[in-house]
């Protein structure tokens, strides 16, 4: 007999370690398992960022969320399969990996989409985390301390309605982990050449640098970020690889949306936090040890650092080139204040709004050798330096220096960028969601696993 179809939310977090893991890969192998179990997908597997200036994370704080419907009566093995999943594919030795799996029958509720706001914006509390499940009917499995609930919690919430895009993930087989990745940089270059502004993010013209592969011990041999599950399957078919692929899944993700970035003043603006502040640049900006370029943001409210750090490259330039008076806004993270700095933002992106006409007073010149005249006093006058000519009556000229400046907006180079950074690319491509479920989903659309590296279920 037919059980009840109920719709599930699986969120996790917190699995991978800075030596290894992914949370990304637990995902898709649990995925390919709940497919296996009749699951039907309501969405591509989620990928949400969140908050990336929270302290404790050292990676890309991403959290996941697999969204289906299932027969009921299926639902307890399937929690079963996911749990056991999770105690063998997370990082568990790490210190700082604190697995959790939240399930969710349903749809989330509106403080559940609240919460999710807050992780992404901010910073939300473990124990507020732990209210808001319980409330709100959410089964938690952690496998060690709580810190998880807050990203698997947050993945639910997130339903990503709101902009979004897609990335394209391509797992290594086992044997190949650890071992330089072998993706031909040229199919790389082809690649986003041809996909175009569909795809993002995949090259680093100003440092020649593949961005689609990362360098860790982790399974990820590629990533390719876009603005459409079709644009990033279709990029992934012109990648060259010299290597076997275990699989694929592609996610649906708040990536490059400026997600994080929330309109704030100098006064709210708390250490860690995510913010976008309007204010005027108060003092020169100057190079700092390291290659760092700072200046002084004040609003009104009060006044704060601001820094371009050195990876971000030809940025620096732009920063650098600013005067005090300029309207501006800037986004980024609220670094803490440390024994030699103050609280600082790290500068993901700047508007400049407004820039302030630079007008400097120079001597006037000699009407009959041409040399520049020099003052004899307050209120006496200039006298030539050179052919000794007087002129009593003569006065400072001004002149607007040329800004090498303009009124737009300026991002740092695509390999600074934080993963939910907005690129030039991506301006005026804002989309929404629309509300969920979406068509539903054949698993051929979002998983691909290669026959010889099938696990036995
Ligand atoms: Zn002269």
């Amino acid at each position: 007999m037919m059980g009840r179809e109920l719709t599930v939310h699986v969120g996790f977090d917190d699995t991978d370690s800075a030596r290894g893991g992914c949370t990304t890969y637990l995902a898709s192998l649990a995925a390919e398992r709940l497919v296996e179990l009749g699951a039907r997908f309501l969405d591509y597997p989620n990928l949400v960022r969140l908050n990336p200036n929270v302290p404790w994370k050292t990676r890309g704080n991403g959290a996941l969320c697999l969204r289906f419907k299932l027969e009921d009566d299926r639902l307890g093995e399937a929690v079963e399969v996911l749990v056991k999943l999770l105690e063998k594919e997370a990082v568990l030795e790490d210190p700082y990996t604190n697995p959790a799996l939240a399930v969710l029958v349903g749809w989330p509720s509106v403080e559940l989409r609240r919460l999710a706001m807050k992780a992404v914006t901010g910073i939300v509390k473990v124990e507020e985390a732990l209210k808001v499940a319980e409330e709100e009917g959410v089964e938690l499995h952690c496998l060690k301390e709580a810190r998880g609930v807050v990203g698997a919690l947050a993945a639910l919430g997130e339903t990503l309605e709101g902009d979004h895009t897609y990335e394209l993930i391509a797992y290594r087989a086992p044997q190949s982990l650890g071992s330089p990745r072998k993706v031909d940089a040229s199919s790389v270059v082809e690649m986003d050449r041809l996909t175009r502004p569909l795809t993002f993010n995949n090259l680093d013209f100003e440092a020649f640098r593949v961005l689609i592969t990362p360098h860790g011990p982790d399974p990820v041999l590629y990533g390719v970020r876009g603005e459409t599950a079709e644009a990033v399957r279709h990029a992934s078919t012109l990648i060259k690889v010299e290597e076997p692929v275990e699989r694929w899944t592609i996610f649906r993700t708040n990536q490059g949306t400026d997600a994080h970035l929330k309109p704030a003043t100098v006064a709210d603006a708390h250490e860690h936090l995510p913010v976008a502040i309007k204010g005027t640049v108060a003092s020169k900006p100057r190079t700092i040890p390291g290659g760092h370029v700072v200046f002084t943001l004040s609003d009104g409210t009060g006044n704060i650092d601001c820094a371009a750090y050195e990876p971000t490259g030809s940025f620096r330039k732009i920063v650098l080139a600013l005067q005090p008076g300029d309207e501006v806004v800037v986004y980024g993270g609220v670094r803490p204040p440390g024994p030699s700095n103050p609280k600082t933002i790290n500068l993901e992106k700047l508007l400049i709004v407004k820039l302030t006409s630079l007008r400097i007073a120079i001597n006037p010149t000699c009407k009959r050798c041409g040399a520049k005249l020099e003052s004899m006093g307050k209120g006496k006058g200039y006298r030539c330096r050179k052919c000794g000519e007087q002129y009593p009556h003569a006065k400072k000229t001004w002149i607007t220096k040329p800004r090498k400046l303009v009124e737009t907006l300026y991002i740092p180079p695509p390999r600074a960028h934080r993963h939910l950074t907005k690129p030039y690319s991506r301006y005026g491509r804002e989309k929404t969601g629309g509300p969920l479920p979406l068509a539903p989903l054949s698993p051929s659309q979002f998983l691909w696993v290669n026959p010889s590296f099938k696990k036995a279920p």
